[in-house]
């Protein structure tokens, strides 16, 4: 599927992980680096990873991309910063991007925490694309150590709401599930989020920046260097023990049943039913 050489649209490859069950799919960044900040970020290996950073001519290199594929191309919009960040409201590049795909008629999914993403609900309900919302407790306190720069939670789910009630399908991220944090949370994440397309989850993995990081933020967390160095190492990740994995994951799935939600899992081996593990299949 993929074609020459494009810029800044790139195949998606996520660190070559044997456990990636992603449909092909191209992935887009607007911005370069993240001003969310969350203390688990699997991208903060690249330098300055938390300052943001516009991209010079974004708006002609995407074009350019662009011309090169075919109608319908799949991409993902973003898959390592998030396309929502407060600047956005004032810059609006992503709608410029927005604009852009709607014109050469791709497929989309937008992958974000932030409900600015309900400002392009008028472009959104125009294309071929879904969006996926990232919520990793309803706890407006732990949100705001979590993820310093992200909108609180309930923001996230009104704005899962409101495309939903545009008859935009969603995607529910329940992602990371962070063992000893959020993992009580659970079945009342997803009870409150029923009303959603698909959820895809997956527990907490973790890199020697972000191990520091969490156990920094949480010295209550300082066990996670026993319990990690039990589990497995895959690639350049560190995995929760399998039994450990497989509880969290099996709760996730057993709540998706009770809702009739179709379920999928990130990265776990972890097997699932749905169509695909990104929420892809619900785009028209
Ligand atoms: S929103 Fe995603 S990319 Fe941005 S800091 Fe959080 S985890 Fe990293």
């Amino acid at each position: 599927m993929f074609m020459g050489h494009t810029y800044l649209i790139k195949p998606f490859d996520p660190w070559k992980s044997p456990l990636c069950t992603c449909p092909e799919k191209y992935s887009l960044n607007p911005y370069t680096g993240c001003s969310h900040r969350c203390i688990y970020c699997y991208s903060t290996y690249i330098p300055n990873f938390y300052r943001l950073r516009v991209k010079k001519n974004l708006l002609p290199r995407v074009e350019k991309d662009l011309s090169k594929l075919p109608k319908r191309s799949p991409i993902s919009m973003s898959n390592s910063s998030d396309p929502y960040p407060p600047l956005e409201k004032k810059l609006g590049l992503t709608r410029g991007v927005l604009k852009l795909l709607k014109e050469y008629e791709m497929d989309l999914m937008i992958v974000t925490k932030s409900d600015i993403v309900t400002r392009d609900i008028d472009l959104i309900t125009e294309m071929n694309a879904a969006v996926s919302i990232s919520l990793t407790t309803l706890d407006k306190k732990l949100a705001s150590k979590l993820e310093p720069g992200a909108p609180e939670p309930m923001k996230r789910i009104e704005a899962l709401r409101k495309l939903h009630s545009e008859g935009i399908p969603v995607i529910l991220r329940l992602d990371p599930v962070i063992p000893g944090k959020t993992e009580r949370e659970i079945e009342n994440i997803i009870e409150e989020c029923s009303f959603v397309s698909h959820v895809v989850s997956s527990t907490l993995k973790l890199r020697f920046d972000s191990l520091k990081r969490m156990i920094e933020n949480f010295p209550d967390l300082e066990y996670y260097r026993q319990l990690y160095a039990k589990g497995e190492k895959i690639q350049n990740s560190f995995y929760l023990p399998r039994e450990y994995r497989w509880k969290i994951l099996n709760r996730v799935k057993r709540a998706c049943e009770r809702y009739g939600l179709s379920y999928a899992f990130c990265r776990e081996g972890f097997d699932f039913k749905a169509k695909s593990c990104d929420g892809s299949h619900l785009i028209r």
